[in-house]
């Protein structure tokens, strides 16, 4: 799921690995202090709740690294882990195409959680309140509630997960599964019709039993499915293609010590939405619209545009194939790709120009 930077807060980083929560996280606390002061419950309960619900993130964060730990692996990178009120989401760069990489990356996610399940599992019920006894007191009651809880929760994460509605991992499990004895593009199609239904099941599970939050996971579900559809489909069709053949060769360029002042006036006599930035011809950063709209709102117009931060994202050369450059367009977080050949911009790549080029060259 591509989400700009911006719209979330970095909360920590282990092994290169940034976790970052969402804008749209704490609604989900708010709901929970709304939903349970509407029960009537006390303070202490409230703030029980928050924990719980605390403790379900932090069991989704180690799941999510169970998939980007096994994913590198096998030397796939995972841009960071994203946390949004209905989960997680691992932003993998590249989904592995071998099926026996694919199943065991999305295997270990749910491993993780099977692992917690039986580790304080095994234990709690052995040896019940004796084990567990921290504060004579007060009694076992609180922190038994909270192990039993974490024992519930991550059993729950385990077979959740394990439900195959594509892009799901239950449904990842069962496309790697199938393309071990079919074709990848085929085996995709099955996985994302299967998670279409259990989509729409979802959608009436919450209706009926007034749950929005399973909901949100029933559309998410069947966007992802069609979205990865397309995107194996297009990359199927785009084998053997090179970069040269489907670039865009007009583009907006401005060199890095031009002003601000001159980029909002090209802008708005037709820029696109990113601009390409120099130094002397040789490709610099990407810098988007909006940050000159910011810029020029922060009263900066007579500086250079090398003030603007902007971006580099990874580029492609002339040769490069298209279906390689289109993989790291689709999950990654910046809308064009520059095509550098001997350190100049030739052209761009978006993923509109692999639709048209598509569309074109159908037959
Ligand atoms: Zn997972």
């Amino acid at each position: 799921m591509a989400a700009r930077s911006q719209n979330s807060l970095a909360l920590f980083s282990f092994k290169g690995i940034k976790v970052l929560m969402h804008w749209s996280f704490p609604l989900l606390i708010v709901w929970v202090v709304i939903s349970s002061l509407g029960a009537g419950m006390d303070a202490r309960h409230i703030f029980q709740q928050i924990l719980y619900v605390l403790v379900v993130f932090c069991c989704v964060v180690m799941h999510e690294f169970g998939h980007a730990l096994t994913a590198l692996h096998f030397g796939i990178r995972t841009r960071n882990i994203l946390l949004l009120p209905i989960g997680g989401v691992a932003s993998l760069e590249r989904i592995p195409e071998k099926p026996a990489q694919e199943l065991l990356v999305t295997l270990a996610g749910p491993a993780v959680n099977l692992a917690i399940t039986l580790l304080v599992g095994i234990p709690f019920f052995l040896f019940g309140n004796n084990a567990f006894v921290t504060d004579p007191i007060k009694g076992p009651t609180g922190s038994l509630a909270l192990i039993g809880f974490i024992v519930t929760v991550n059993l729950g994460l385990f077979l959740f997960n394990l439900i195959p509605a594509f892009p799901m991992d239950g449904g990842r499990i069962l496309r790697s599964s199938l393309a071990f004895a079919m074709d990848r593009v085929k085996a995709t199609r099955i996985a994302a019709t299967v998670g279409k239904v259990f989509a729409i099941g979802f959608l009436l599970a919450a209706f009926k039993w007034q749950q929005p939050m399973i909901g949100l996971i029933g559309l998410f579900v069947y966007f992802g499915a069609s979205a990865e559809l397309n995107m194996v489909t297009v990359q199927r069709a785009l084998v053997g293609t090179h970069v040269k053949n489907v670039m865009r060769t007009r583009f907006w360029s401005m060199p890095h010590d031009a002003t601000i002042q001159q980029a909002a006036d090209e802008l708005l006599s037709g820029g696109d939405h990113v601009v390409v930035v120099t130094r002397d011809g040789s490709f610099d950063r990407l810098v988007h619209r909006a940050d000159i709209i910011a810029a020029m709102q922060a009263g900066q117009q007579l500086q250079q545009m090398q003030s603007i931060p902007g971006i580099v994202p990874e580029s492609a050369s002339l040769f490069t194939e298209v279906k390689d450059a289109h993989q790291k367009l689709s999950v990654g977080q910046w809308p064009l790709m520059p095509v550098i050949e001997s350190g100049r911009t030739v052209g761009v790549l978006e993923l509109d120009n692999l639709s048209e080029y598509i569309e074109l060259h159908k037959t």
